[in-house]
């Protein structure tokens, strides 16, 4: 295995009799490093290409982040302690002579060295250097405390002198509160739609199985009570249905608890797919013989017909989610409480069906 000479920086000096090649590499205060020519020829193309010159300036940065550059041009190693004083000195490097393996490091440890104070500078260094991973952590930096941000001389300073720069952060903070916006709003309306998948299931168990109030009206009451651990919504549902069976104002009266127990039946019959001598719940029948014609509305027709697909498929999730919960559940269940749903009737049923 070739090993790589040590640097000239960490020896004695050049031995006259060497046959290396030596390029000086000069620093902005004038020092001299002398530097195998093999080194840095293997280390970045950029010096490959000037490995003719005697002397390679390296400007714009301090003599001693040139030191550590050439150190880890030797050793392919940075120590923490000259991470922290030149990380963004030796990214600028990383970037100007071509080292990905530097520009990495460089990334990581400003990425974990951001602070209020720095983030515009090290902002534009990574916009500067090609560093996306640096830029993007910035960016969400930026975003999530631009209130104290804002207060920084490095916004300042940047709001003075590179305004559209500035513009580009807005935009960046803009879109990211959109999106958050947007995801909020998807969370929300995937919520509403898992709440009326579970609200078909629950009526379904209602009218088909019976539970405390309400149940279908073949089955007979029986006198035990205990609390549905089926669903948690089971027993507001049960008083809505009673609600609905026993309200002298109804759905054309401007109920507006029967217009939503209405439109909990119409969503059964929308994803029903038992035939009517089976299926137990109230309405199902009708509203299946009468489709869709009672919207009138193209556009609220559509939205109906949405609003039934999202509920499908949030049904669909469920039950490849839920399965396992539900066997948990059914084990832990009562045998006395699983009884007790087997006969509960209070003969709502027949105050519905048409
Ligand atoms: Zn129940
Ligand atoms: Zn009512
Ligand atoms: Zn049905």
């Amino acid at each position: 295995m070739c090993r790589r000479p040590a640097s000239p920086t960490e020896s004695d000096g050049v031995s006259g009799e060497s046959t290396e090649i030596y390029i000086q590499i000069v620093t902005s205060g004038g020092r001299r490093i002398p530097v195998h020519a093999s080194i840095l020829a293997s280390a970045s193309t950029v010096f490959e290409a000037l490995s003719y010159e005697k002397t390679i300036p390296i400007a714009g940065v301090p003599c001693d982040a040139v030191v550590v550059f050439v150190g880890f041009l030797y050793s392919g190693r940075c120590s923490e302690e000259d991470m922290k004083k030149y990380g963004i000195h030796l990214l600028a490097l990383s970037h100007v002579y071509l080292i990905p393996k530097l520009k990495s490091l460089c990334t990581k440890a400003l990425i974990e060295r951001l602070t209020i104070e720095n983030v515009i500078d090290v902002l534009q260094l990574a916009r500067l250097c090609d560093a996306p991973d640096l830029y993007l952590k910035c960016m969400k930096f930026v975003s999530t405390k631009f209130k104290t941000v804002e207060a920084t001389e490095g916004w300042k300073f940047l709001q003075t002198n590179d305004p559209f720069f500035e513009l580009e952060i807005l935009q960046f903070i803009d879109d990211t509160e959109s999106r958050r916006k947007i995801s909020r709003r998807h969370r929300k309306e995937q919520s509403l739609y898992f709440e009326l998948s579970e609200a078909m299931d629950c009526l379904e168990h209602i009218c088909t199985e019976g539970c405390i109030n309400v149940g279908p009206y073949d089955m007979k009451p029986r006198k035990i009570r205990a609390p549905c651990n089926k669903f948690s919504t089971c027993q507001g549902l049960q008083l809505s249905i009673q609600h609905f069976a026993n309200c002298k104002k109804r759905v054309n009266g401007g109920c507006v608890r029967c217009k939503r127990m209405w439109q909990l039946f119409k969503l059964h019959a929308s994803i029903c797919e038992l035939p009517d001598s089976v299926c137990r719940v109230p309405l199902c029948r009708r509203f299946k013989v009468r489709g869709g014609e009672e919207i009138k509305n193209k556009k609220e027709k559509e939205r109906w017909e949405l609003l039934v697909k999202k509920v499908v498929v949030a049904r669909a999730t469920s039950s490849l989610l839920l399965p396992k919960r539900k066997r948990v559940e059914e084990e832990a269940r009562p045998a006395a409480c699983r009884e007790v749903n087997n006969h509960h009737n209070h003969n709502y049923n027949r105050n519905l069906i048409c």
